[in-house]
């Protein structure tokens, strides 16, 4: 039997990278995983791939209709959210004098303002035993050059789960932040191809006690004991996932 068997779980952000294997791994675990991101063609390919027991739901989490018609449609089919975990993020590299009033606009619009909306939006379907997961990041506790923006939505995502455990107290539902150090994804290589990839990766690798970067399924499995029953006891929570990297 999966550590997830029954559950029902939607993902934001699972056409690539960590929310993509999340999904493989929550799937395989035994739950009903929704699956959203915004290109419908890369979210028809994960779905393929992931197989009968998940559904796409395209939509741009920033997007108050798109998350609306998002649980809407978990309401109609499954009438319950057991995990949510909000995983939809960016971050831009924009050193302090370059940084761009749309940038921040973007980069916090996404990961704070779609986290929160995100999260009150589905609520209404969570009951005891729910698993709310934010994702965080190691830079949400470091200094990280010209990703000073990033940085701070993430640092904001942390908090958030500490006053949302005292809104949720009495719920039963539970609400922890998941917080990959460098992770080889897309979104990863996207900055690195800003920053010039291989300087990056290695810097990265410098600062990683683990001496290797982490696939998207070692955060996967991180988020998986988020997600189950293991996880019981922790609300208000950070783990990371991060080979080490913020913990020296
Ligand atoms: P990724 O490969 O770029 O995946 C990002 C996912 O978010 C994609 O599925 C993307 O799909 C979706 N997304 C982006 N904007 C969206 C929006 N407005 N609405 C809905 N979905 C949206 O990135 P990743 O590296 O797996 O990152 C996942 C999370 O981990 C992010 O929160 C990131 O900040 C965090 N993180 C990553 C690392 C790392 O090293 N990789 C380290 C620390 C934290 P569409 O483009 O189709 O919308």
């Amino acid at each position: 039997m999966g550590r997830l068997e029954g559950k029902i779980a939607v993902i934001t952000g699972a056409n690539s990278g960590i929310g993509l294997a999340a999904a493989k791994r929550f799937a395989a675990e035994g739950a009903h995983v929704y699956i959203t991101g915004r290109r419908q063609e890369e979210l028809e390919q994960a779905a393929a791939e992931l197989g009968p027991d998940v559904t796409a739901v395209q939509g741009d989490v920033t997007k108050a209709a798109d998350l609306d018609h998002l649980f809407e449609t978990v309401r109609t089919r499954h009438g319950r959210i057991d995990i949510l975990f909000s995983n939809a993020g960016t971050g831009a590299l924009e050193p302090l004098g370059q940084i761009t009033e749309a940038g921040f606009d973007q980069t916090f619009g996404l990961n704070v303002r779609g986290t929160v909306f995100t999260v009150q939006k589905a609520l209404p379907l969570m009951q005891e035993g729910g698993s709310i997961i934010l994702t965080g990041s190691t830079t949400g506790v470091m200094g990280t050059p010209a990703f000073s923006i990033y940085s701070a939505t993430k640092a904001a995502v942390r908090n958030l789960a500490r006053s949302w455990a005292l809104d949720l107290k009495g719920t039963g539902i539970r609400v922890n932040v998941l917080s990959p150090g460098a992770t080889r994804t897309p979104g990863l290589q996207n900055v690195a191809d800003a920053a010039g990839a291989a300087t990056m990766y290695e810097a990265l690798l410098a600062q990683t006690p683990a001496g290797r970067i982490a696939e998207p399924e070692d955060v996967a499995a991180v988020a998986l004991f988020l997600a189950s029953d293991d996880s019981r006891v922790m609300t208000g929570s950070e783990i990371f996932a991060d080979g080490g990297m913020a913990q020296v």
